[in-house]
């Protein structure tokens, strides 16, 4: 089999490459079908200019689009000076895997253009989006049965609202499903409630899921969050909305939260919300009241700790520091953020591996409802809803007057209400997740020599693909 790898020294691409040959080997596929499922399509770079501050700026991009056997094809932007091809074709890659894990209709794709985006006004953002979305629509890269992008890192609902705009624009003629376009938009532009947290939120289930599972090792043999330390690195949409969601909800201590320029800790447990506010408010998490901060280089996550999330970049845990991680689970929120000989040595340490395409599947789930809601241009739960309500209120009448005794106070509210579009997007994302941490965790009931849950997760995703080849003779 051709490797995807064309420079071994990325190992976010050859870790991809590697966690997908450990897979094969438990695969009995047509010749060449491997192959066909792990190579990237195309990837196509763009360069545009830009005229600002009364210069003209050249900018690159790409869009990488990597396996069409279902379309259309789905990915993030981000915006990030690091960025290259390679890291992008790694990324679509494991879009590719994801959505088959999750069983979502789309395909693999990701995007990015090299930029630091705290370099730019919003005003110069805004137009430089526009040029990028611009040359995206040229070559069909964006659109509602082709390619339909999302945010990422550096990206966020607001380059989204542009996008949006950007492509109805170009595309007068064709606007009734212009929306569908790209998803992580705000709500008015056509967003679902519950987007911008859904990662997060996945990243709480997918915990969840493996704790309530009586064949795994728990935290150390504990099956519920109650007290347990984690350290969240990266304080941006998914470390926040994790750490946020597992100690508000399920009572976690989030003991230390690492950033570029530093961390911070404590002990007790951090107040996720106020150190955000305090983030948005100084443009740093240093210097927050009630924590003890660290500048500079040392990141943080070798700290003792139940529960660590890498929520910030791939390649985060590797070679070097991978013996120094304390943490018994390690959730990957990010995208690579273990690269393959880390993963190793984790294990061989007794560390447990809750794997990316899994954890982090939450944004392109909830991405599918809302595409799913622009195409039917109706919100969900809007023809139920008030029936919905009547019969509960029906319900609890009749309770009431059976049993002569009221209906609980604090159960009432949530009894009666018919389901708001916010209630019907995390029970969809709760189930599909489950329903995910079934199918890789029956699997490794059922073939033990498979390993670890990412051999697992592969396993399926890559399944799942090579049935949709087969079905469609390619
Ligand atoms: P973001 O830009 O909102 O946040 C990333 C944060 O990480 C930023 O605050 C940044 O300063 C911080 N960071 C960067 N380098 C760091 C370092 N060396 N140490 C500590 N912190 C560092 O991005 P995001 O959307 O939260 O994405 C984070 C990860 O999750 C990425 O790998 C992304 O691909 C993945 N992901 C995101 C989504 C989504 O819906 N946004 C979905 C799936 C996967």
């Amino acid at each position: 089999m051709d490797g995807l790898v064309s420079n071994p020294a990325s190992s976010f691409l050859a870790s991809i490459d590697l966690n997908f040959r450990a897979a094969m080997a438990f695969l009995d596929l047509p010749e060449g079908l491997a192959e066909r499922i792990i190579q990237c399509n195309s990837t196509y770079t763009v360069r545009f200019g830009v005229r600002l501050r009364g210069r003209m700026y050249s900018f690159v991009g790409w869009r990488s689009v990597h396996s069409e056997h279902c379309e259309p094809v789905k990915g993030g932007i981000r915006y990030a000076p690091d960025s290259d091809a390679e890291e992008v074709e790694a990324l679509a890659a494991l879009m590719t895997l994801k959505c088959a894990l999750v069983d979502v209709p789309f395909g693999g794709s990701k995007g990015a253009l090299k930029i630091d985006p705290r370099e730019w006004t919003p005003q110069e953002l805004e137009r430089i989006t526009r040029r990028f979305t611009q040359e995206l629509n040229k070559r069909g890269l964006i659109g509602p049965g082709l390619n339909v992008p999302a945010p990422d890192v550096g990206t966020s609902e607001r380059e989204m609202a542009w996008m949006v705009d950007e492509f109805r624009r170009a595309n007068p003629t064709d606007v009734v499903n212009a929306r569908a376009c790209v998803t992580g938009k705000p709500l008015s532009k056509g967003g679902i409630a519950g987007r911008t947290e859904a990662t997060g939120r996945g990243v709480q289930f997918a915990i969840q899921c493996y704790l309530r599972d009586t064949r795994t090792a728990g935290i150390s043999g504990r099956r519920d969050l109650k007290g347990a330390s984690v350290i969240v690195q990266g304080f941006g949409n998914v470390g926040y909305h994790s750490g946020k969601f597992l100690s508000e909800d399920d009572g976690a201590r989030i003991v230390l939260i690492a950033e570029r320029d530093g961390f911070v800790s404590n002990p007790e447990g951090l107040p996720v919300e106020a150190l955000k506010q305090h983030q948005l408010r100084t443009g740093s998490i240093l210097g927050f009241e009630g924590a003890t901060s660290f500048a500079g280089e040392m990141s943080g996550i070798e700290e003792e700790c139940d529960i660590l999330i890498p929520a910030a970049m791939e390649n985060a845990i590797h070679i070097e520091n991978a013996e120094r991680i304390k943490a018994r689970l390690v959730v990957e929120a990010a995208n690579g953020p273990v690269t393959f000989q880390a993963d190793r040595i984790l294990r061989s340490g007794g560390a447990t591996i809750l794997p990316d395409l899994y954890v982090n599947a939450g944004g392109v789930v909830v991405s599918y409802f809302e595409w799913v809601k622009n195409l039917t241009h109706i919100p969900f739960g809007l023809m139920e809803r008030r029936r919905r309500e009547r019969r509960n209120h029906t319900i609890a009448t009749a309770l009431e007057r059976m049993t002569g005794k009221t209906f609980p106070a604090d159960m009432r509210d949530e009894f009666l209400e018919g389901g708001a579009e916010i209630d019907l997007v995390r029970s969809g994302l709760e189930d599909v997740m489950r329903s995910a941490w079934s199918n890789i965790a029956d699997l490794l009931a059922s073939q033990p020599k498979l390993g670890d849950y990412r051999t697992a997760a592969y396993t399926v995703a890559i399944r799942r693909i090579a049935a949709a080849y087969e079905a469609i003779g390619i």
